[in-house]
């Protein structure tokens, strides 16, 4: 059955709520095993695995378990986004959400597999894997003589795929908690700098985010360079443990892998009151930002509800 790409907002809802389970019979989807996601003959969203698959009438997509591979946000997910004044306006003004390139990022990591120095290690592993994935493909016996020659050029190929997808892959990096950070407030929004944080929840956010990009999510996985490898699959979900107080959540998308990609970033189109629970201003901000962050809202016709940063809360004695 060919897939029809259409997703409506309740069909990407009833994905993410059932996760693992068949919305038909309630059956545990098997991990590693795509599941269906579509429409039954009555044209109702269904999401189901082989042991449901005929109910489907129109397949919007195969779901692969993706998921499994690092820690999925559950729908309830509170995120945040830290920035300052003009980015806020930005946002306000596209009515999009930007998706910088992975590469300009800042974070010389980003898609890395791995610390520099390490490199000869990580060749000598990806060389003995496709020496031996060489001899035993099937087909007539393979000639050795050249083996070491073609082990090199399918490995020279493989790092050229991995500069072109870092590339192709564009990237919104979210904070992962339930309270807000002061830490953060200072990162993104230092005291001289005005700033907002956008508090969302991860299905909002999900939903609001225009349809015809696909944008996987996933929490960043953060570990030491010195001693792991990123892996081949979801290295854009990789980063230093330095950087762990991020506890970053972030939206993925990759663009296929064009040889010359030209575009530094995306902009996403994005539903603003579906995705904004609320507009926080910064603690450090004058008493006047408030009303000047509700007044710029409503210069761009949108509805958000705008707070003060709870740090300003007083305390008793
Ligand atoms: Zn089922």
């Amino acid at each position: 059955m060919t897939s029809t790409g259409r997703f409506t907002p309740a069909l990407k809802k009833l994905v993410h709520y059932s996760h693992d389970h068949c919305s038909q019979c309630g059956a545990t989807l098997p991990k590693g095993i795509p599941a269906f996601a579509g429409y039954n003959a009555a044209r109702l969203e269904v999401y189901v695995g082989e042991c449901c698959k005929d109910t489907i009438a129109e397949l919007a997509s195969h779901i692969y378990w993706w998921w499994s591979d690092y820690r999925r946000p559950t729908p309830e997910t509170i995120l945040w986004r830290y920035m300052d004044f003009s980015k806020f306006i930005a946002i306000l003004n596209n009515k999009a959400l930007y998706f910088p390139r992975a590469d300009q990022l800042g974070d010389p990591f980003e898609g890395a597999r791995g610390a520099a120095d390490r490199e000869k290690e990580w060749k000598a592993y990806c060389l003995q894997y496709f020496r031996e994935a060489i001899q035993t493909a099937p087909g007539p016996s393979k000639p050795s003589e050249n083996l070491a020659g073609e082990a090199e050029r399918l490995y020279q190929d493989f790092v050229e795929f991995g500069k072109r997808e870092i590339q192709n892959t564009f990237v919104s990096c979210w904070h992962a908690s339930d309270v807000e950070s002061e830490a953060l407030w200072r990162l993104y929004c230092p005291p001289e700098t005005a700033g907002i944080a956008i508090r969302t929840q991860f299905s909002a956010l999900d939903l609001a985010l225009d349809d015809r990009f696909s944008v996987k999510f996933g929490y960043v996985q953060y570990i030491d360079f010195a001693k792991n490898f990123s892996g081949t699959y979801d290295r854009i979900f990789w980063k230093r443990s330095s950087l762990r107080h991020e506890a970053e959540v972030r939206g993925v998308i990759t663009k296929g892998w064009a040889k010359n990609s030209n575009e530094l970033g995306l902009l996403i189109p994005i539903n603003l009151p579906l995705a904004v629970s609320a507009v926080v201003t910064s603690p450090f901000a004058s008493h006047w930002f408030g009303s000047l962050v509700k007044s710029t809202i409503q210069k761009f016709d949108i509805n958000l509800p705008v707070v003060p940063s709870n740090l300003l809360a007083e305390p008793f004695f």
